[in-house]
């Protein structure tokens, strides 16, 4: 393959990066895909493969009036008018048009679906969607029509092989360099190149330059080392968003030591309501655990110390509620009394000391929320699901952290997903979608059903088409 040959050169294979690949290859481009991991699919593997879109075939099908301005309203009111007005209007104009086009390629929603919300702020309206098999049902039907682009020889497909930055040339981007398993280093060369490498939840570093005060707990593709933000800031791009973090509520580090060890509970409204009582780490009760709210949920666990606090409960809660964590029960049960985060004590003072907080503090908050249970009213934070008090031994105690899934800084980029130097002019022959972008661009500081994958898929999908024009 000889220089100057690619059309254009798309970095990683993951939700953005196939639907890329895909269209810029139907329409006869020359594509060449590089990708770290030694198989495609990126976060598509973890991913809960949720997504949202108005004026989808299937709304009309089921009579749910629905337009993208309802939807762009909705997705700002959920986020405080927090995402980007253009990129967001972008993803939300053309969401449709990604669902209908994977429903052609062969995706099935799962029968419950489309749905107003599940596992974030609920939407006005039905548009949010899903398959079966998590994102997995997305992989499997994009899979294979990759895999016959490749066959065909119209994708050349490169795995095991990472970007190290990108090559310019009187400050235009002519292609990138890249390292295979080997070891060996190379330069390819294109008219345009495409960063679909995704976020940095999995690069520490990258995390604590950008949000110094959370520390991570991440549970995220191993691959989302930022790398796509780093090649692309080393040209001067502008790089933003941190200040509109937002953790998921909540999980544990199952390493202390290990960032990446990040694990759920499941603590969010729709799946379970609160026994326990959420203290935070002077042993105070700080919020009203049954609020049907998970932004509220989530952003008051983002103004503890470290977004991090303690799930308090005693033996017959401990035995009677339903299961607290996505682990097998018995795994999750063994944990208590022989895991640093899982803590089991015969007295509220041995607790308070296993928690590092204030004995007296957690007595007071423990006392107060049994006499709330016994009025029936708690008057503090009006919590109303009070069905059981805390008083019998042994009690128990778990730290939660925010988790963290997708990264909220990235590369900025115009409507044509042009990637923005800081002075706001483009970086010619350079593109990106996907979370590379940051989590916040189109999601703002609140977690809206779908915005982070359908933008992926949908943004890929307009590069491909946009930089191979029939
Ligand atoms: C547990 C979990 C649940 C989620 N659930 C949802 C949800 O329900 N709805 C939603 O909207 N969002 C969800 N998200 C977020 C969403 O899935 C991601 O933001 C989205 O899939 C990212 O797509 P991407 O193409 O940018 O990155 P990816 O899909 O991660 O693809 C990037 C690819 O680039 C490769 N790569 C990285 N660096 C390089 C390099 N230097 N050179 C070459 N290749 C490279 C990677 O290996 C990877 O294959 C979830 C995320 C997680 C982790």
């Amino acid at each position: 393959m000889t220089d100057q040959q690619w059309d254009v050169i798309i970095v990683g294979a993951g939700s953005a990066g196939l639907p890329a690949a895909i269209f810029a290859a139907q329409r006869g481009g020359r594509v060449l895909q590089i990708e770290a991991d030694s198989k495609i699919g990126g976060t598509l593997y973890l991913s809960s493969g949720q997504m949202s879109a108005a004026g989808t075939r299937i709304q009309r099908k089921l009579g749910i009036e629905d337009s993208p301005q309802a939807h762009y309203d909705d997705a700002q009111r959920i986020t405080h008018n927090t995402i980007d007005p253009i990129l967001g209007r972008l993803a939300i104009d053309h969401a449709a048009a990604t669902l209908d086009w994977l429903i052609d390629i062969g995706f099935e929603l799962a029968p419950e679906a489309p749905q107003c919300g599940v596992t974030h702020e609920p939407f006005t309206v039905r548009r949010y969607y899903w398959g079966n098999n998590l994102a997995l049902s997305i992989l499997e039907v994009l899979a294979p029509v990759h895999e016959k682009l490749v066959a065909e020889g119209k994708i050349e497909l490169r795995l095991n092989t990472r970007m190290n930055r990108l090559i310019e040339d009187d400050g235009a981007v002519i292609g990138v360099e890249a390292t295979d398993a080997d070891g060996a280093t190379q330069a390819f060369h294109a008219a345009n190149v495409a960063l679909t490498c995704g976020g940095y939840a999995a690069n520490p570093e990258l995390w604590a330059r950008t949000n110094p005060e959370q520390p991570l707990c991440s549970h995220t593709n191993a691959f989302s080392r930022g790398d796509g933000l780093l090649a692309a800031e080393q040209l001067g791009a502008q790089v933003d968003g941190a200040d509109k973090y937002l953790s998921t509520f909540a999980g544990w580090r199952d390493d202390p030591e290990d960032p990446m060890s990040g694990q759920f509970f499941s603590l969010a409204p729709n799946a379970r309501r609160p026994w326990e009582i959420y203290v935070d780490r002077s042993g105070k009760r700080f919020m009203r655990e049954d609020s049907q709210s998970i932004d509220y949920l989530e952003n008051k666990l983002l103004q503890q110390p470290d977004t991090k606090m303690f799930i308090v409960c005693d033996e017959g809660i401990w035995r009677n509620a339903p299961p607290i964590c996505l682990l097998p029960e018995a795994e999750y049960r063994a944990k208590f009394g022989n895991h640093y985060n899982f803590l089991k004590a015969d007295t509220m003072d041995d607790l308070a000391k296993q928690m590092g907080v204030d004995a007296n503090n957690l007595k007071r908050s423990v006392a107060a929320f049994n006499t709330a249970v016994d009025n029936g009213k708690d008057p503090e934070f009006g919590r109303e699901f009070l069905l059981r008090k805390i008083e019998t031994a042994p009690f128990y105690a778990m730290g939660a952290h925010g988790i963290t899934v997708v990264s909220p800084a990235g590369i900025n980029a115009d409507g044509q997903l042009r990637v923005l130097r800081q002075d706001g002019t483009p970086i010619p022959n350079l593109y990106a979608a996907g979370e590379v972008l940051g989590f916040t661009r189109l999601s703002g500081n609140a977690f809206v059903g779908g915005m982070s994958l359908t933008p992926a898929l949908t943004f890929g999908r307009l590069l491909g088409q946009e930089l191979i024009p029939w």
